[in-house]
């Protein structure tokens, strides 16, 4: 019954798809995530600010100001 191993074939395949998707989407932010500068002041965030909050766009400033920031 070669059509219905070349089906299973194709969900496997669309199995590995949506799982490397998912694996992609759950990629933890690192340091290089987080940007240079402010996207509302353009000042630059400090080193130590962008490693602590991976995936920043914003300074601690306009962080708070968007949101009450909450150290962890
Ligand atoms: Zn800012």
């Amino acid at each position: 019954m070669p059509d219905d191993i070349d089906r299973a074939q194709e969900i496997n395949e669309q199995f590995l798809e949506d799982a490397l998707a998912e694996h992609r989407r759950r990629k933890p932010l690192t340091v290089a995530d987080s940007a240079l500068i402010c996207i509302d002041c353009e000042t630059p965030i400090p080193e130590k600010r962008r490693k602590a909050a991976p995936g920043c766009v914003r300074c601690v400033e306009c962080q708070t100001l968007l949101e009450h920031w909450r150290p962890l």
